[in-house]
């Protein structure tokens, strides 16, 4: 997945939903202390967040692999020799304020020793 409009698109609409939303809460929470003000912000933006990082990881983790010439795809840490795509991985992850990210990958392999390798990161 390279970067496209409709990333560009939805981060748009991502960080739109965030400020509407925020300006209804506050609207709804009119007597809210800081804190609570605080926290309805903090929850919007860790959503938000989380998308981010969500397409943020996938663009360049596609980028290694669909796009790069083999100088510059992932070497074996075993043997050092250039690393296949083979097939794709999915996991998930938690990151601030609790929020689930769920990363699908290629997954490298290696066509020597056949070590295989999850891009890092
Ligand atoms: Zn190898």
């Amino acid at each position: 997945m390279r970067w496209s409009k409709e990333h560009e698109a939805r981060w748009q609409r991502l960080s739109d939903e965030v400020m509407t939303g925020i300006k209804e809460w506050r609207v709804q929470h009119p007597k809210a202390t800081l804190r609570e003000i605080e926290d309805a912000l903090d929850e919007r933006l860790a959503r938000m967040r989380a998308r981010m990082v969500q397409d943020l990881a996938l663009t360049s983790a596609a980028a290694e692999f669909s796009t790069a010439v083999p100088e510059e795809r992932p070497h074996c840490p075993q043997c050092g020799c250039t690393l296949e795509a083979r097939g794709t991985d999915t996991r998930s992850l938690t990151t601030t304020y609790n929020q689930q990210i769920t990363l699908t990958r290629g997954y490298a392999h290696c066509p020597i020793c056949g070590s295989g390798l999850f891009p890092p990161g």
